[in-house]
């Protein structure tokens, strides 16, 4: 199925987060679960929420993260989108220690030329 996009009226195939031809976020949220870690949270009930509020105004964007304990948010806080940018940042300065193998700081520095 495909719609018009709401930014540059090009048709756009439903599944798409983001207009392929101007960017324009095609959904106000985008939620994604992360599992807990299987030896630390050993509980293994709960899970953390990620939504990232997409409002037309910048001021009005956000990220919300909650923390979930079956199907009750037993917590929950949101920061500005230029703090989950620098949360992203740090997330993705941090080694590989586990299964997925990531490219190292020198292949990223690498593609960048
Ligand atoms: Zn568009």
């Amino acid at each position: 199925m495909e719609h018009a996009c709401g930014g540059c009226g090009r048709s756009v195939e439903d599944r798409f987060r983001f207009c392929p031809w101007c960017g324009t976020p095609q959904r106000s949220k985008l939620v994604e679960l992360f599992r807990p870690h299987p030896l630390v949270e050993t509980d293994g009930s709960r899970g953390l929420r990620v939504s990232r509020y997409l409002g037309a105004e910048p001021a009005a964007r956000h990220v919300r993260f909650s923390v979930w304990d079956g199907d009750v948010a037993t917590a929950a806080i949101s920061v500005a989108d230029e703090e989950a940018a620098r949360l992203a940042r740090f997330l993705a300065a941090a080694p590989a220690t586990t299964g997925v193998r990531r490219r190292s700081v020198g292949d990223r520095a690498r593609s960048r030329h």
